[in-house]
Formats: C-alpha cells, structure tokens, sequence
C-alpha cells in the first residue's frame, strides 16, 4: 500500500435481499417499529403498548423463538402472529474454539454472505465483538477486512442477532423458573463494534441494534460496556454519543498524517487535527467515560520513541486510554509486528505521561479471530460477479 491508496476501494455492493417468507422477522425492529407492526397486523391499538413490552421480553429477556411458547397471550392471538411473524437469527454456519477459550463464530445472512462474531472470555468479563457490515468499504492498509472486494450493510436484526446467537451458544438465557440469571458476572457482558466494518458507515442499524441490546426489558446491556470503534468517520462522531451514548474508540495508529494517510486512508478526507476537534468535542467525555485511542503496532512504521511522545502530545487535553494493539498477522500482510521490547518501551513512554496503555492481548490467533484478521469468506471476493448473483438473485451488473 502506498500514500497513493484511494479512501475507498472499488467494492461490489451487495443489496440487501431479505427473505421472501412473507412473514415479518420481529428482531431488530425498534420498540416503536414492533408496536406499528402489531398495529398493522389487527392488534388493537388500545393493547398495542402491552402486546408489544410481552413479545419483546419474549424474545429479549427469555431468549423464545416460538410465539407458541408466550404464554401470557391468548392462544388465539400466538396463532395469528405465527401466521404474520418470525422471530429469526442469523444461521451460524461454524464455531470455532481456540485454544485460549476465544469463540469465533461464522455467521450467514440473508442472501448467502458471512460475517465473523467473536466473543472473548476474561475473568471478570465476557466481550462479544460484533460486525456491522460485510467486509468493508475502506482500506486501511494493515486490515484484513479491508481487502474483502463485497460489502454489505448489515440491518439491525443481523447485528442483534449476532449478540443473540452468542447467548444461545453460551447457554445464556434464563431457564423457565429459574429467574432472569442474574446472579454472577454475565458470560456476555460487554459488546465491542470492532468486528467487521465501519459501524459509523451504517449508523442507524448499529444504532437500533443498541437501543435493543440496551433495552433494560432485554438483553440490557449498559450503555458504558458497549464500545463503538470508528476508523475515524468525523460527521458521526457527534451523533454516536447523541442517539447511543456508547463509549468511542478511535483507530489512530499514527501520529503524522503522512504515516496516517498510508494507514488509515479516511484521515485523506478527515485528517488528524479534525478528528481531534470531534473527539474533544465528544459529548459526556469525562474520567470516567475516556475515549479509548487504538494504536496498532507495526515494526518501523510507527511505533518509534518519538511517536510515543507525539501521540500523547496530541491526545492531551482529551481523557483518554491508549490501547496499543501488536500488529495480528494475516496472509499476505504488509507489515510485521512491533518487537514486545519495542512495544513495551512504547507503552512506558505512554504511560509515564500518566496515560493508561494496556497492550492488549492477541486472542484468538489460531483461529484468525483476532483484531483486523476477519475476512469471512476469503474466497468469496474471488467470485465472480456471476456466481455472486446466482447466489444473491441479483442481476449481474
Ligand atoms: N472499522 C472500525 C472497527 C473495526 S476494526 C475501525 O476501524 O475502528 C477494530 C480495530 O482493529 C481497529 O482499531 C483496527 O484498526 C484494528 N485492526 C485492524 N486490523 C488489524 C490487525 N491486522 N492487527 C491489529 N489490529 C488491527
Ligand atoms: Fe474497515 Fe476498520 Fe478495517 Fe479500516 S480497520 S478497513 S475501517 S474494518
């Protein structure tokens, strides 16, 4: 890759083909979407706000499929919403285990493509990180995900759905009578954006998607245990705290825009001392609620002495954490990883300036489940253009 590398690159972009069922899927749609749905299906408008806050503890809280199993309804009305309905998640095609515990699942969605959910278990705590689109429409030059050539928005049932099938392969919702599960830590317990994708590029699915798995009559996950990672999409930054109130990682990984123009080619359209602007302008930022600066090491690229001290010369003034990431390798890779000395002589500059700078641990390796190796369907962007609408039903174009 080369100064040269264009922001965007040339991508198929694949429309969304839901499924002709006829039947609506449930997941994914807002609580004000549900209660217009129930609406148009003949439920009353006098019992829509209860018919809706039952169907969604139903499926959110106790983890059901089946309307037949909502036995607070009347049977009559299970029936009808069977006929109208469908609760569905994305298909998990495989899981994988690594030998550190870290789960990759591939998933499928509709019109046959895939995309990688992995979830990492710690001691005090279970991160489920999440897609939010097929491959990826930028090219930062150390990203797997970046060479995918087919891209496509995931909607907000696909990327709830990837935090509903972890829960169900993690055996993670209440059994009948044995209450909400609430007692000890969560298996799952925080969500990171960092799968697949720029989350900033397909905001209002990403943002529904977390207002469902905020929900406190669901999934009810906390809002600071959900982190949204951006390569740095400036316009959006605002909005994210505004309408999901998330926490914010930045992908910085360099400290020049001659380097950062190579790495992380958005920083052409929206540079350095911008997205600076839009992060000390981020709103709820505080001690407590830092936004969290993402620094990938790569040897003799950008990992120098003189780079530590001009990240955290930048930085200053905005609470934040440096979270330093070695390079994870992948086939083909440009770039090899930061020696550890190199690496923790980085981190001691960092965090002598009284910054935290955890290195964050590879997880995964051996199944390319760590940070930057998801590439679902390597294959895939071989395919022609043919064989892609033979799969999708889409003309070729
Ligand atoms: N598109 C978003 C989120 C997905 S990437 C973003 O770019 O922020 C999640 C993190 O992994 C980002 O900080 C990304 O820069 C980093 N990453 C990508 N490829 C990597 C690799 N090969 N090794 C280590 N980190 C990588
Ligand atoms: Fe896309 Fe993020 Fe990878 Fe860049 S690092 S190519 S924005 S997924």
């Amino acid at each position: 890759m080369t100064a040269t590398a264009p922001v965007t690159q040339d991508v198929l972009t694949i429309p969304r083909k839901l499924p002709q069922t006829g039947r609506q899927n449930l997941v994914g749609l807002t609580r004000a979407q549900l209660r217009d749905a129930l609406i148009a299906a003949g439920t009353p408008e006098t019992q829509a706000r209860m018919r809706t806050g039952q169907i969604w503890q139903w499926i959110y809280q106790k983890g059901v499929r089946e309307f037949e199993a909502m036995t607070n309804l009347a049977k009559t009305y299970r029936a009808e919403l069977a006929e109208k309905f469908t609760i569905e998640l994305p298909e998990v095609v495989s899981r994988q285990v690594s030998a550190d515990g870290t789960r990759k699942y591939l998933v499928r969605i509709a019109g046959g493509h895939e995309v990688e959910t992995v979830y990492i278990p710690e001691a005090e705590r279970g991160t489920l990180c999440i897609s939010s689109q097929v491959g990826c429409t930028l090219t930062c030059s150390f990203c797997h995900t970046g060479t995918q050539k087919l891209v496509r928005n995931l909607t907000a049932a696909e990327i709830v759905g990837q935090i509903m099938l972890a829960r169900d392969d993690l055996g993670e919702w209440p059994e009948p009578g044995v209450g909400t599960g609430e007692a000890g830590p969560r298996l799952l317990s925080n969500i990171v954006l960092m799968g697949m994708g720029e989350p900033l590029y397909n905001f209002e699915a990403v943002r529904d998607a977390m207002k469902i798995a905020m929900d406190p009559e669901g999934i009810s996950l906390s809002r600071r245990r959900i982190t949204l990672s951006t390569s740095g999409v400036v316009p959006e930054i605002a909005r994210t705290a505004e309408e999901i109130g998330c926490l914010l990682a930045v992908s910085f990984h360099a400290t020049t825009d001659e380097i950062r123009d190579t790495l992380v080619p958005i920083n052409k359209k929206w540079d350095i001392a911008t997205l600076l602007d839009a992060l000390r302008d981020y709103p709820r930022l505080s001690n407590s609620e830092r936004i969290t600066f993402e620094y990938v090491m790569l040897k003799g690229v950008n990992d120098s002495d003189a780079d530590a001290r001009r990240l955290v010369n930048l930085i200053r003034g905005i609470p934040a954490k440096i979270n330093l990431i070695p390079f994870n390798e992948w086939p083909g890779a440009p770039y090899e990883r930061s020696d550890w000395d190199r690496i923790e002589a980085f981190a001691d500059i960092v965090y002598k300036t009284g910054y935290a700078s955890p290195v964050r641990t590879p997880r995964g390796e051996d199944i390319m489940a760590a940070c930057g190796q998801l590439k679902s369907a390597t294959e895939r962007a071989r395919k022609s253009k043919a064989q892609i609408a033979v799969e999708t039903g889409i003309e070729a174009g």
